[in-house]
C-alpha cells in the first residue's frame, strides 16, 4: 500500500518528526505550499537540493519510522498539505501510537468512520484543526469548501473524546483579530476550555494577502484570550533540522 507522505525531516533537538503528506482538499490562496513543497523551516540551499523521491510505501514509512524511533524520536507530527485525504493514514497512525506522540494538524473536512475510530484509540494522539474563518461566504471563496463539515467533525473529535487543539492563520482583511476573536468564542461556547494557536500569516508574493502587524497581533491574542487559552505557532520548538526523506544523499549518487 502505497502512502501520500513525500518528505520528512527531523527536528533533533525536540526529537520531533514530521512526516509531510501530498493533496490537499482546499484550495487557500495564502497557502505555505505555493512557496515550497518541502519543509520550509529548512536553509535555503538544503531547499535547493531537494529533488522528488516518490511516495512512501506503508512497509517504507514503517522502516523509517521505527528508525527514527530507535535514533529517539519522541514526537511524530503528521502534515504537510493535509494528510487526511491519504486513505493510508490510519494505518500510518496505528504503527505510530504507543512508540511516539502523535500530532495530526489538518483541516478537519474529512474525517471518516475509521480515522475517528483510530484517533480514539490512540492514547498519545492529538489533533491540530486548523480553522481558516467561521465566515461561510469567505470559507466558500478562499478554501472552495463548505465550512459545516469542519464544525460538525470538530464536534465529533471532541465528542469522541479526542484530544483536538485549534489553529487559525491571522491574515488581515480576511481573518483579522475580530475573526480570531470569533473563532476563539465559538470555540468557548462549543469546546469549552479550548486552545487556540495563532499563527500569523506567512506572505506568498502575488497573493495580494499581507502580513499582519506586531499591533494586530496582539489585538488578536488579546482579543483570542477572552475565550480561550492562546499559543503562538512554534512557541519553543526552534531546532536544528535535517531531512529524513528524500535523501540528499540519494540524489547526489
Ligand atoms: S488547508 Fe492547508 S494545505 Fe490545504 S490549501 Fe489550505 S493552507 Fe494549504
Amino acid at each position: 500500500m502505497l502512502t501520500r507522505i513525500y518528505h520528512v525531516t527531523y527536528y533533533l533537538d525536540i526529537r520531533s518528526a514530521y512526516f509531510q503528506f501530498a493533496g490537499c482538499n482546499f484550495s487557500c490562496p495564502w497557502c505555505i505550499r505555493r512557496l515550497t513543497p518541502w519543509d520550509h523551516h529548512l536553509d535555503s540551499r538544503t531547499l535547493a537540493s531537494l529533488r522528488a523521491g516518490g511516495f512512501l510505501s506503508l512497509r517504507a514509512f514503517q522502516e523509517v519510522a521505527d528508525k527514527l524511533v530507535s535514533d529517539g524520536m519522541e514526537e511524530a507530527v503528521l502534515g504537510g498539505e493535509e494528510p487526511t485525504v491519504d486513505d493510508a493514514l490510519p494505518a500510518v497512525i496505528r504503527h505510530l501510537a504507543g512508540r511516539a506522540r502523535v500530532r495530526l494538524l489538518t483541516n478537519a473536512y474529512r474525517l471518516t468512520a475509521e480515522l475517528l475510530d483510530e484517533l480514539r484509540r490512540c492514547a498519545t494522539c492529538e489533533v491540530v484543526v486548523s480553522i481558516k474563518t467561521l465566515d461561510a461566504e469567505k470559507h466558500r471563496e478562499y478554501t472552495g469548501k463548505p465550512l459545516e463539515p469542519v464544525l460538525r467533525n470538530i464536534s465529533a473529535l471532541v465528542e469522541a473524546g479526542v484530544r483536538t487543539l485549534f489553529e487559525t492563520v491571522l491574515i488581515p482583511g480576511l481573518n483579522g483579530p475580530e475573526g480570531v476573536e470569533r473563532i476563539a468564542k465559538y470555540l468557548r461556547e462549543n469546546v469549552g476550555d479550548a486552545v487556540l494557536i495563532i499563527d500569523p500569516l506567512i506572505p506568498v508574493p502575488g497573493t495580494g494577502w499581507r502580513r499582519p502587524t506586531e499591533e494586530e497581533l496582539r489585538d488578536a491574542v488579546e482579543r483570542a484570550q477572552r475565550y480561550v487559552a492562546v499559543r503562538m505557532h512554534g512557541e519553543g520548538r526552534r531546532s536544528r533540522s535535517v531531512v529524513v526523506y528524500p535523501s540528499q544523499l540519494l540524489h547526489k549518487a
